[in-house]
């Protein structure tokens, strides 16, 4: 129900209550009244024919009081009924008088009993009747009475009854009672006429108030406010209009401004105020974000930092994140929540079967049946976004669900999840370039093993390293027998194909725990990890055998064959420090070239002369 209806409604109930109360009061007074009036009537009345009575008495015309009662009944057309009653002393002493004068009823002969006047009435539907019974007392002063009777002082001689019509009475009374009804009722229609006429326009302005408001709830702040009651009323409804176009220019100006910052548009929705928070705090997480990334050092705590956003921002519970390589195809796993398997290993060696990645779009399982297969032998529901880092990387996020309707809020929240990954391409970008620019400073770049760089970097950390853990490292040094020769005799390209091959010799002959480094021109420095003497000297053996077995087209029909020469020594069995034991290996292969060359020959302590210094 409407306000206006409200306030007309009560204030009709309570005009009608009013009106009620009055006509309660009214005819409750009304009827008092008229009983009242009736009562001193009869009572006057009774007083009348007594005293009639007694001047009949005492100027002995009593045989004419019949006439005397019957003219008081005619000349007063309230009184229906009137007569007398005898008492039983004094029909003892004069006779029952005339028939009328009996005892008619229970009334009379209470009156005589009792002495004490009685009124009743009787309220029929056509009629009401009041009834009043007068005992007649015997007096002793004037007239006295007991000289005429014998009775005592204040004795009953009789009773004088009478009944009233006043039905009259109630029918003016009911007349009254509706005219007051009728001046409520006009009274009511009068007052509810004028509250519509005056509230209605500020009723109707409240109606538009909460209309305005309820809109501008949702963000829409459109709502035009109007109203015909000038003063205040008006001037506040200008306002309102004035402050609301304001609130729709610079909401939507916030609003355009900042889709700018977030071009994917993370948040729909209708309402301005709402969208613009949104936009604001996702700018303000995805700023500190940014901020942070920016100062770590690698791509791979950038990496972490993301996959925290993902679990904490997010509340992503159930998801992997993989690297691709796309110049070897190949996927890297980064993280994968409680170790759960995600997405089928195949894709791991093959990055081209990721349907994500390939296409470059989306991929949601909710899209059509088995999407991915892939993904689809893992799980049914997920989403996976794919990201180009550059030319060669990209990232794949794949999230998993528990039914359709989560995969639908993963769907939602996707360009925000894109949005931080757009923030944190610039940085992968460039931590990824850092480490090409540091990788290629440490690594030769014809053969592309690492160089002397690398290991006079690393060997501190690779020293402590085995230190604590109780590594152990086989150390060979190796140096092609008669190089300058092949420069000589075939030139220079010739010589790098040799240093080429035999460096692939190398790759092919130690695991990835090991370390093989291109120390000097032909000369080249292999360190096995964990190895055994008989392990080191199995793989010594190996590569000298490989590289022995290759054999080079020089552009003439011989084809050239060369040896290496190897020098071995282990660290710690015979060398304190890393170093040591690179240059014993260096000794051992002075060894080796000293004694006929194309041989392995191992550190034995007695070739280190007492004053050679490392
Ligand atoms: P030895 O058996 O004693 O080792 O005799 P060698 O001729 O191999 O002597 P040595 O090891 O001192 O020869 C090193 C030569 O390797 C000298 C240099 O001209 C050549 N050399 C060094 N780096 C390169 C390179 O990158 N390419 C080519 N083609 N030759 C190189
Ligand atoms: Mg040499
Ligand atoms: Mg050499």
């Amino acid at each position: 129900m409407g306000t206006k209806f409200k306030l007309l409604f009560i204030v009709t109930v309570m005009l009608l209550g009013l009106a009620v109360a009055t006509i309660i009061n009214v005819s409750l007074n009304f009827r008092d009244y008229s009983i009242k009036s009736a009562t001193e009537k009869a009572t006057t009345t009774a007083a009348i024919v007594k005293d009639g009575l007694t001047a009949h008495m005492v100027n002995g015309m009593m045989d004419k009081r019949q006439y005397f009662l019957d003219q008081i009944s005619n000349n007063n057309s309230d009184v229906k009924s009137l007569w007398l009653v005898r008492a039983p002393s004094v029909i003892k002493q004069y006779g029952p008088g005339f028939n009328s004068e009996t005892v008619r009823d229970q009334t009379d002969k209470n009156v005589l009993d009792s002495g004490k006047i009685i009124k009743t009435i009787h309220e029929g539907a056509d009629s009401i009747i009041l009834r009043v019974s007068i005992p007649y007392k015997a007096t002793t002063s004037q007239p006295n009475c007991l000289e005429c009777h014998d009775i005592k002082r204040d004795g009953i001689l009789g009773v004088i009854s009478m009944e009233f019509d006043i039905t009259n009475m109630r029918n003016v009374g009911m007349i009254t009672i509706f005219k007051i009804l009728i001046i409520n009722l006009i009274f009511i229609v009068i007052a509810l006429f004028l509250i519509n006429h005056y509230v209605a326009p500020y009723m109707k302005l409240f109606a538009s108030m909460q209309e305005g408001i309820t809109k501008a709830y949702s963000g829409d702040f459109t709502h035009k406010f109007f109203t015909n009651v000038k003063g205040e009323a008006r001037q506040i409804t200008e306002q309102l209009n004035t402050l609301f176009t304001k609130m729709q220019e610079t909401f939507g100006n916030i609003k355009y401004n900042l889709s700018t910052f977030i071009p994917q548009g993370c948040v729909a929705s209708k309402d301005p105020l709402f969208e613009a928070k949104t936009i604001i705090g996702e700018l303000s997480d995805i700023y500190k974000f940014k901020k942070t990334i920016e100062l770590d050092i690698d791509k791979e705590t950038v990496y972490k930092r993301f996959v925290d956003a993902m679990e904490h921002k997010f509340e992503l519970y159930s998801f992997a994140f993989y690297e691709i390589n796309h110049v070897i195809n190949e996927r890297k796993l980064i993280f994968s929540s409680e170790n759960k398997k995600l997405c089928s290993v195949n894709v791991d060696k093959n990055a081209n079967l990721c349907r994500a990645f390939r296409t470059q779009a989306d991929v949601i399982s909710t899209d059509f049946m088995e999407l991915c297969e892939e993904c689809s032998k893992v799980d049914d529901f997920y989403v996976c976004i794919p990201f180009t880092i550059n030319d060669d990387y990209s990232v794949v996020l794949n999230i998993h669900a528990k039914d359709d309707a989560q995969v639908n809020e993963i769907h939602i929240i996707t360009p925000s999840i894109r949005n931080y990954l757009e923030a944190a391409k610039p940085v992968i970008e460039s931590r990824i370039l850092t480490a090409k620019l540091r990788d290629s400073s440490l690594r030769d770049g014809m053969t592309g093993l690492y160089n002397r760089r690398f290991l006079e970097e690393f060997i501190d950390q690779m020293m402590s390293q085995a230190d604590r853990k109780n590594d152990t490292y086989a150390v060979l040094m190796l140096d092609v027998d008669f190089f300058k020769m092949v420069n000589d005799t075939y030139g220079h390209d010739i010589g790098d194909k040799v240093i080429v091959e035999l460096s692939g010799v190398l790759k092919a002959n130690t695991r990835e725990s090991d370390l093989a480094i291109r120390y000097g021109g032909e000369e080249f420095l292999v360190m096995l990890y964990n190895a055994t003497e008989e392990g080191a000297l199995g793989v010594a053996k190996k590569i000298h055998k490989a590289f022995c077995a290759l054999s080079f087209d020089v552009g003439t029909s011989e084809r050239l064959k060369k040896t290496i020469s190897i020098g071995m020594s282990r660290y710690p069995t015979d060398a304190d420090s890393i170093w040591k034991a690179i240059k014993y290996a260096d000794t051992a292969l002075y060894e080796a070239k000293n004694t006929g060359r194309n041989k392995i020959v191992e550190f034995k302590p007695e070739m280190f002369k007492a004053g050679d210094d490392f």
